[in-house]
């Protein structure tokens, strides 16, 4: 192996022991001889090859001697040659993945076996680091230097465990249904077989998936492992679920899918045809997570089960829909709202749930700070002027308006909201839908409202000049206006309405503060301590703090995240200097710098969020970068 070789696969330091330097390649299948006390009494080589296997790994857990070497060396130095944005997550894979997510073994092995050379195990490591979340094995089959089958059968090997083949419909239904369809996949793992109490399940990554995880799910079952190639594992649990459901109708597929979406707090369904399976994602707390598959031959009737439920014409394939349904669940009722859109490979139809029953949040719920409360209110209820919220689509900017009307608003008021669509249904509230095609513009709806003498008005969202030029006049004729704007920060929102056409001197006089928002998730019940070095270098770069990172349980459906919060940066326009950088034009970067001098930014009521341990550092980073 050349020097190259060997200074790459030396730089992660904080990967586990190197198989290839502590044994050539099979240390655990050498010690299948004994049988442990406890395990006597059970026969057969699987499972005490999976006990052994267990044991064997436990050290590298639990004093992790890896983790200790590099807690001598100074952060910068793990660092030096990664990328900003990968290094946190670089460090925090190495410490704790083994099997295919470790290069050393994987690539020393197929260089041996002279599957692959020095300068394509380069190569393949750099692409690894590139993408480190997505595995080693991963990189190693998009160059195509190996196959799922010879990785896996290298993974057999090195493990102990026997490989198999999975055919196609080669595993019974019912024993695919032993393990939950999002645990297996997730785990990428399969109950295989089934033979005399004894319950084989087929892993891709023995890491992923331990003694200790089938023992918690299957309690009391005598567990044995092999090995089968990844796609061979998520095709199984496909197609154990798919013919589970043969003898639904793709109605009753289709029910299962909304009422499982609304228990499990999924804002969006996508049923996505594609040549060999209709996929199934949603979306839980703004992430799209994939959900299950169908054999093709339901493309047609899922869809048109959607479609029916919506009204919409089903012999139209060529043209994108959209219609609506209602779905009651208890006292709860969901408005859907689905669309359909013509694909390669047919039809797709996305399903988004909105809860028409939810309750308000108080802001104090939402996640905003005490002070940040006390500073928003002071401001809404000035007799006059506009506050605008701003952010991306989700980034609960209307969610913190209602909570703000309900706060600020007198029952002897009143309020009005013009909306598309109306989020929230309040009763002593007059509510207006904007409706473009029958000329109820949000301009239109806003010009009737003020000749009804109204004292408060929710501005749904200022998208065109006219509307910006009317809420404007609005806030400047004596009404509180509040309103969203779709740009990146509270600052920005000035800049935007200057790029819209509205002189700065009306915006100086009008706007009385500027709102920036965004949702983060918030770490589920599971969540760990962060560990180090990552704490030293979050630290280091932070401040003190309480970290912690997500882990994944049932609960969370192994994401390691459960709900969302709202970070938040309030400007108000009155401060020193403001009007006068607005007057200017100046530049965002600048008038951003002049605004944080008086208040917290979103980055930072997030990284103090952060260091709370409520969420994590890359969320909030992710979430302000966009
Ligand atoms: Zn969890």
């Amino acid at each position: 192996m050349t020097d190259s070789i060997e200074r790459l696969l030396e730089a992660p330091s904080t990967r586990a022991p190197s198989l290839g330097e502590a044994a050539p390649i099979n240390p655990f299948a050498r010690k299948l001889v004994r049988i442990p006390a406890e395990n006597a009494g059970q026969e057969g080589n699987h499972s005490e090859t999976a006990v052994q296997a267990e044991q064997q790994r436990q050290p590298e857990k639990r004093p992790e001697p890896p983790r200790a070497a590099v807690a001598n060396k100074a952060p910068h130095e793990l660092l030096a040659k990664r990328r900003d944005g990968h290094v946190v997550r670089d460090i925090e894979n190495s410490g704790g993945k083994k099997g295919v997510h470790d290069p050393f073994w994987l690539g020393t092995r197929l260089v041996e076996l002279k599957k692959l050379t020095p300068s394509q195990l380069e190569t393949a490591i750099a692409m690894y680091r590139a993408h480190p979340t997505e595995g080693f094995d991963s990189a190693l089959e998009k160059l195509s230097f190996g196959s799922q089958t010879e990785i896996a059968q290298l993974i057999a090997e090195r493990y102990g465990y026997g490989f198999v083949e999975i055919p196609r419909h080669g595993i019974p239904p019912t024993l695919v249904r032993k393990l939950k369809q999002v645990r297996a996949t997730h785990h990428s793992v399969v109950p295989y077989k089934e033979e005399e109490g004894r319950l084989t399940i087929a892993v891709a990554d023995p890491p992923r998936y331990m003694v200790s995880d089938a023992k918690q799910d299957f309690p009391g079952v005598d567990i044995g492992f092999v090995v089968a190639a990844k796609g061979d594992i998520l095709a199984a649990i496909t197609d154990g679920y798919t013919a589970a459901a043969e003898n639904e109708t793709p109605k009753q597929i289709l029910d299962t899918l909304i009422a499982d979406a609304a228990s499990d707090d999924i804002t969006d369904i996508h049923i996505e045809p594609k040549p060999q399976a209709v996929i199934i994602r949603r979306r839980r707390d703004g992430k799209l997570h994939y959900h299950g598959a169908y054999e093709p031959v339901l493309k047609k009737g899922l869809l048109q089960a959607a479609k029916t439920m919506a009204r919409l014409d089903i012999a139209a394939a060529a043209l994108p829909m959209d219609g609506k349904a209602r779905y009651e669940a208890g006292s709860t009722t969901f408005n859907l709202r689905i669309s359909t859109l013509p694909t390669a490979f047919g039809e797709k139809a996305v399903i988004r749930l909105q809860n028409e029953t939810r309750n308000l949040r108080s802001m104090l719920d939402l996640g905003l700070s005490k002070e940040q409360i006390e500073l928003l209110v002071t401001y809404a209820a000035r007799p006059d002027g506009v506050i605008f919220v701003t952010g991306p689509t989700g980034s609960g900017k209307t969610t913190l308006l209602y909570a703000l009307l309900g706060v600020t608003a007198d029952a002897d008021e009143s309020v009005t909201t013009i909306e598309d669509p109306i989020e929230y249904t309040v009763p002593a509230y007059t509510q207006s839908q904007v409706d473009a095609d029958q000329g109820r513009t949000f301009a239109v709806l806003l010009r009737a409202t003020l000749r009804q003498d109204p004292d408060i008005i929710l501005v749904g969202e200022t998208r065109d000049t006219e509307t910006a030029q009317i809420t404007i006049r609005a806030a400047l004729t004596g009404h509180r206006v509040f309103s969203t704007l779709h740009t990146t920060s509270g600052p920005s929102a000035v800049t935007r309405l200057i790029d819209m056409g509205i002189e700065p001197q009306l915006v100086t006089g009008a706007v009385k503060a500027v709102v920036g928002t965004r949702l983060v998730r918030t770490l589920c019940s599971c969540s760990l301590p962060m560990s180090e070095p990552k704490r030293a270098f979050t630290v280091a770069k932070y401040g003190p703090g309480e970290f912690r990172e997500p882990k994944g349980c049932e609960r969370c459906e192994q994401t390691g995240f459960k709900g969302r919060t709202l970070i938040a940066e309030i400007y108000p326009l009155d401060h020193e200097g403001t009007a006068e950088l607005i007057m200017a034009k100046t530049p965002i970067d600048k008038f951003t710098r002049h605004m944080e001098q008086y208040g917290t930014s979103m980055k930072e009521h997030g990284l103090q969020k952060a260091k709370a341990g409520i969420t994590t550092v890359e969320e909030i980073l992710s979430a302000v970068s966009n």
